[in-house]
């Protein structure tokens, strides 16, 4: 065992300031940490450089697979769609129009007010304004059942939304060689022996020691129901490679050199997770690869588009079926919830045939929007 000191800055690292490093970003939703590999101002000034822009260029997948942070939320994000609509996915997979809107119609008869907003809550605001500027308005009702008075628009887009990628550059990629690097780390590795890594995290002039890979899938067991990360370490003395791979959202991926000039004994370590659960996964990575063929990546030589176009439609797909799952639970027990309050009874009653006639009623109302457009779109 080697003195702790931090990899980065080569303070000693003591309990008070470890900062026990994610081996994966949490912002992307990695889990495990590492303890003793960097100090608290590295994590805090490479997490505000690289991880940040990692996790800006994953933000969309974060954001349509709801992963969970330990501090804050993935922020929303705007998208177009193919229609030429602008709207907000949020958090939790639901969609709200970007522009809201009010429109004041004067008449013979009076005035006639269209307010749109992002939320109810936004929706209340407005409505309390309108009723500053016109007391006699009769907005109180409104103002006190606005789940009822108000109508979704646009929850549910028959557009396809356009997601727009880019991935990589130095600042995604020093998060990326961080990452392998700690685990390297984890699995004892002196990082100081680890020159590759080492010179390209340290000199910001230094050649990226990281390269997309998509000549062949080597993920012998990928799953293909849910999303994953995996970072994945190799050390062989007989190449002397100290090998790296790194895999995000099941589509990024990424192979790189830690070191040419490994001498200790043969090993391997992986930490892959579903990102949605946190569950850990054992995947069959073979990274049997040459030094030549982790070179030939380093210049885009195995960037092959038609095999990243294939994995990223795969995963928005798998994204699209997944929130598609989490609205329909939640739309349908909001609206059982809705229609108990509303018919006041209590869940385990035995409902009188009224009842039931009421709360079938108030259910369907609730869930019309997300039927109706799921009819529509799947046929
Ligand atoms: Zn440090």
């Amino acid at each position: 065992m080697f003195i702790k000191k931090c990899a980065l800055c080569n303070v000693e690292i003591s309990e008070n300031n470890d900062s026990k490093e994610h081996i994966i970003p949490n912002a992307i939703g990695g889990k495990k940490k590492v303890k003793g590999f960097i100090c608290d101002l590295c994590n805090i000034k490479s997490g505000d450089a690289w991880e940040t822009e990692l996790a800006k260029q994953l933000n969309s997948l974060c954001l349509l697979f709801n992963i969970k942070r330990d501090r804050g939320a993935v922020p929303s994000q705007k998208f177009r769609t193919t229609g030429g609509k602008h709207l907000i996915l949020n958090k939790d997979g639901t969609f709200d129009q970007v522009t809201p809107g009010y429109k004041e119609v004067v008449n013979d008869t009076g005035v006639r007010i269209d307010i749109s907003d992002r939320s109810y809550s936004k929706l209340k605001k407005r409505l309390r304004g309108v009723k500053r500027k016109y007391p006699q308005a009769p907005v109180d009702e409104a103002l006190n059942d606005i789940e009822n008075h108000a109508i979704i628009k646009n929850k549910y887009t028959h557009d396809l939304i356009e997601f727009n990628y880019s991935f990589g550059g130095d600042e995604a990629g020093r998060s990326i060689v961080k990452s392998a690097l700690s685990l390297a780390f984890d699995s004892g590795i002196n990082p100081k022996d680890c020159k590759d890594a080492m010179n390209y995290l340290l000199n910001s002039k230094a050649e990226a020691c990281f390269g997309f890979f998509y000549e062949r899938d080597l993920i012998k067991n990928r799953p293909e129901k849910n999303p994953f990360h995996c970072v994945y370490v190799k050390g062989d003395p007989v190449t002397q490679l100290l090998l790296g791979y790194v895999e995000y959202f099941g589509c990024q991926r990424v192979v790189l050199c830690l070191s040419r000039s490994y001498n200790d004994v043969e090993f391997n370590n992986q930490y892959s997770l579903n990102p949605i659960t946190g569950e850990n996964l054992t995947l069959d990575v073979d990274l049997n690869l040459t030094l030549s063929e982790i070179e030939s990546a380093y210049n885009y030589e195995k960037l092959n588009l038609e095999v990243y176009k294939t994995a990223v439609i795969k995963i928005m797909a798998m994204g699209q079926a997944i929130s598609f799952q989490m609205e329909k639970e939640r739309v349908f027990a909001d609206a059982v919830k809705y229609a108990f309050s509303e018919c006041g009874v209590v869940e385990g009653e035995i409902l009188t045939s009224e009842q039931q006639k009421a709360m079938a009623g108030l259910i369907w109302k609730k869930i019309e929007p997300f039927v109706l457009h799921n009819i529509v779109t799947k046929h």
